[in-house]
């Protein structure tokens, strides 16, 4: 069997901070509910591997980041990530440079996402670890690219799969999940009404008697936050290793803020970039947006909202066991939670036509950055396009 890395030291609660060892399977933290991270003992690797010689650059995909990654690809999983960060020279964002970070559909000359989403990220990270602990049961409730993402990269590896989504999820990524489900009799598609929430309730109703491992957001013990940093470590690559001043994050769930923010303090923690980390802006839809509600108000930790009505279906997630450290990341960062309307989203993809609903939403935000004094003339603000908008049509 295949080890971790050697500098993975330990798994740690994002919440109390309580330690667990990393060569165990844990799920979240049992004191609190709450998730775990993988903690890497970053003196000694920095040590060991001067300056970037930690990176394994011939790797393919995400995987580039070696070292600062818990395991080596296993060899069947298809390549992700790599995806190109775009400068967009267009006005309209006053006097921002605001870069897009392109997760959807391929370009030529970069890697790619095998289901044109950033959720092949953690999902892919989470498949792989599942496979190195000996997992072979996956269940995972999505609000569609997830479970996407788990078909594809689950399936790449011979995993037995439950995958829960609702029944307004997107036609191509619903009837994509149906045809597989249909020629695979280890693949088990349930349909919910509502959001995530009954997708995830109607899942551990199913899975009550079978013993399945779920890679929910969160419920994995930190997988899907390592692939997500892989998002954070190539733009800061991919910014000549640099810091931006802003991110620019559609939120649902909040993996990703928890990778990103994790790939800049492991990056300053190693000496590969100097300054200060970004101001991290999480996006939410009008319709459902928990966080922002928690932000204004000064709560710690999000309530369960009403799920609302939105294109942005990947933003329409009502609460998340991860959001209490999602706010206080925002905080600390300097940054805050924005939602974002309809009308604004809609526009948005039709003055660009790649973009998901969500990714749009980031467009959206970036323009009133300036204007809303959450950034000034001249700084770098980096927006995340999550998938190709064709998952949409
Ligand atoms: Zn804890």
């Amino acid at each position: 069997m295949s080890e971790l890395t050697p500098f993975v030291s330990h798994v740690s609660c994002t919440s109390c901070r309580r330690q667990y060892p990393a060569d165990a399977l844990h799920t979240v933290c049992p004191d609190d509910g709450r998730p775990l991270e993988i903690v890497y003992d970053l003196p000694s690797l920095g040590e060991a591997n001067p300056g970037r010689t930690w990176m394994r650059s011939d790797a393919p995909g995400m995987w580039r980041y070696g070292l600062l990654l818990p395991i080596s690809p296993p060899e069947a999983l298809p390549s992700i990530g790599w995806t190109p960060l775009e400068s967009l020279a267009e006005d309209g964002f006053g006097g921002l440079k605001v870069f897009l970070k392109e997760e959807g559909e391929p370009q030529p000359g970069f890697g790619s996402n095998p289901t044109e989403s950033f959720k092949d990220r953690g999902i892919g990270m989470a498949a792989a670890m599942a496979h190195f602990f000996g997992v072979s049961r996956l269940s995972i409730p999505t609000q569609g690219n997830a479970g996407d993402a788990l078909i594809t990269l689950g399936k790449s590896l011979g995993q037995e799969l439950y995958v829960a989504m609702p029944e307004s999820t997107p036609a191509p990524i619903l009837e994509r999940a149906r045809r597989a489900a249909l020629s695979d009799s280890t693949l088990e598609l349930l349909l919910s009404p509502g959001t995530i929430r009954e997708a995830g309730a109607l899942l551990r109703q199913a899975t009550a008697d079978i013993d399945t491992f779920s890679v929910a957001t969160f419920a994995e013990p930190g997988w899907r936050i390592e692939g997500k940093k892989t998002m954070g470590l190539e733009i800061i690559e991919q910014l000549y290793w640099e810091l931006p001043d802003v991110i620019v994050y559609p939120t649902g769930g909040g993996t990703g803020i928890l990778g990103i923010w994790k790939a800049c303090q492991e990056l300053l923690a190693l000496g590969c970039v100097e300054g200060t980390p970004p101001r991290m802006i999480a996006v939410q839809s009008a319709g459902t947006a928990p966080l922002v509600k928690a932000i204004k108000t000064g709560a710690e930790d999000s309530v369960a909202a009403e799920a609302g009505e939105t294109l942005a279906t990947g933003l329409n997630v009502p609460y998340g066991i991860g959001h209490k450290r999602v706010l206080e990341i925002l905080r600390t960062s300097g940054g805050t939670a924005v939602s974002v309307g309809e009308a604004a989203i809609r526009e948005e993809m039709g003055r660009r036509l790649s973009l998901s609903p969500e990714g749009a939403a980031c467009m959206a935000v970036c323009r009133g950055l300036v204007d809303q004094g959450l950034a000034e003339a001249g700084e770098r603000a980096v927006m995340i396009n999550t998938c190709s908008p064709a998952k949409y049509a």
